[in-house]
């Protein structure tokens, strides 16, 4: 098995990781209900796209025992 040669110091690591770090996306209004969206994607709060409805949002869900 490779073993490393050298420690890699603490500050070296940490040089390294000075790339690692996420980055926000880049969010949109959507021009319906105004909920921050991902840009080219479908509004998750309303189902809208390009100023239409093109996923229709469920109604509260019953999950009871009985229906099962
Ligand atoms: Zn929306």
């Amino acid at each position: 098995m490779a073993v490393p040669q050298n420690k890699i110091t603490k500050s070296r690591r940490n040089m390294r990781r000075s790339h690692d770090a996420l980055v926000a996306g880049n969010p949109a209004e959507c021009p319906n209900c105004g909920e921050l969206k991902r840009p080219h994607h479908v509004c998750a709060a309303c189902g809208h796209y390009d100023d239409r409805e093109v996923v229709a949002l469920v109604e509260d869900v019953d999950l009871d025992e009985d229906a099962a």
